[in-house]
């Protein structure tokens, strides 16, 4: 099933006296393994609906199911609790402490575990995995953009997430590094990862599986396979 799904879903911001309705009653479902980006001008809701995939925001309305269960029943620890073992997030601008290395970044989501050993272990492999097991004990500021958003997504998956939400994740890259973070994610849904990202560039969103368009926080279109990224 979906990991993620939303049946009628509103959001309203209440400012002042005015309320703006940012989701209008919207539908979606992510599914295990696929590549979708939201795309749609400034205003139409992308940040809105991230913000209620990653389940940092509540909707006014709707059902919004994770694996199943309608995420209204969580109580706020449940909830955050959710938000740690299942979802994963990268941002535009990394977000890494700039006085940790690579590697003690990567290990800041669990630092709180009882398995201090199993943790490094696990970042190291991830790091690995990324292509930057000569640069684990460099510190950010002595790693490329592209290094340090491949230290973020490392970062992103030290729990293991089934949904991983990337807010304009190349936005801050050139095209061959973007490329690299692309081919990133592929390998990611490979492993079952479903990937959701919000971009404002046509590029990623023709490398997704599917692009949910929104404007004035309606879904106008899902184009699915628009381009064929091969191998997939
Ligand atoms: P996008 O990410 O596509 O630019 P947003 O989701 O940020 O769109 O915003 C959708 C609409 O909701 C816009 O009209 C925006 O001004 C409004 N909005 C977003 N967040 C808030 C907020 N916290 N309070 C009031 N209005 C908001
Ligand atoms: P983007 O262009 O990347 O979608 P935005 O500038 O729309 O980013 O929104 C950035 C953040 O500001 C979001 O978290 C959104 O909820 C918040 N926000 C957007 N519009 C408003 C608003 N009118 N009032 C308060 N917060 C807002």
């Amino acid at each position: 099933g979906a990991v993620i799904e939303g049946t009628d879903v509103v959001k309203e911001y209440v400012t002042g006296g005015e309320t703006v309705r940012a989701l209008k009653g919207i539908d979606f479902h992510i599914d295990p393994g696929e590549f979708v980006a939201i795309v749609g001008p400034s205003g139409s809701g992308k940040s809105t609906l991230l913000n209620v995939l990653g389940l940092l925001d509540v909707p006014t309305s709707g059902l919004v199911t994770l694996k199943g269960t309608d995420v209204a029943t969580f109580s706020d620890t449940e909830r955050t609790r959710q938000r740690k073992e299942v979802i994963g997030f990268v941002f535009q601008n990394f977000y890494l402490i700039s006085t940790l290395t690579a590697r003690e970044n990567v290990e800041v989501p669990r630092l709180l575990d009882r398995t201090p050993g199993k943790t490094r272990e696990r970042a190291t492999d991830l790091l690995e995995r990324v292509g930057l097991g000569d640069r684990m004990d460099h510190y950010p500021d002595e790693l490329s953009g592209g290094q340090k958003q491949r230290v973020a997504i490392a970062r992103s998956l030290v729990n293991d997430p089934e949904l991983l939400l990337a807010d304009e994740p190349t936005g801050n890259l050139d095209r061959d590094t973007g490329d690299q973070i692309l081919a990133e994610f592929e390998r990611i849904t490979r492993e079952g990862v479903a990937v959701v990202t919000v971009t404002h560039d046509d590029y990623v969103a023709a490398f997704a599986d599917r692009v949910v368009r929104l404007i004035d926080g309606e879904v106008v279109v899902e184009d699915t396979d628009i381009v064929d990224r091969g191998g997939g």
